[in-house]
């Protein structure tokens, strides 16, 4: 057994995870807990938060995100190509600024309108 804290919600259910018997997940309080624990030890994934560099702007960096979890393996890629980006305004809050990142159908998005 596989003991986790689910992070999908404020409450924080200690999950166990039989990963000898096809991963079943025991201790979740509701559906998004067992997907959770389920990914969790067959492929983790995570939201990336970063910012990306303004040029010109009223600001110095935006904030940004995935728009939905992306393998924990390719986080570091991602972040790399965050780095390396530089935008220009304006831009709008949910703006897309990298469709399908790394090909994980996920959109790195805006958090925040700069003018
Ligand atoms: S199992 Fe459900 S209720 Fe419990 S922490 Fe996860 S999402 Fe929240």
């Amino acid at each position: 057994m596989k003991q986790l804290i689910c992070i999908v919600c404020p409450k924080g259910c200690h999950l166990q995870v039989d990963t000898e018997n096809g991963n079943k997940v025991f201790g979740n309080n509701c559906s998004r807990g067992a997907v959770y624990g389920f990914e969790e030890v067959t492929m983790p994934k995570r939201v990336v938060t970063s910012t990306v560099k303004v040029k010109n702007g009223t600001i110095n960096r935006l904030p940004v995100k995935t728009s939905k979890s992306i393998p924990k393996e390719k986080m570091f890629q991602c972040m790399d190509i965050i780095k390396a980006l530089e935008i220009m305004p304006p831009v709008k809050r949910g703006q897309v600024i990298v469709k399908n990142i790394l090909e994980t159908e996920a959109n790195l998005i805006a958090c925040k309108d700069i003018k």
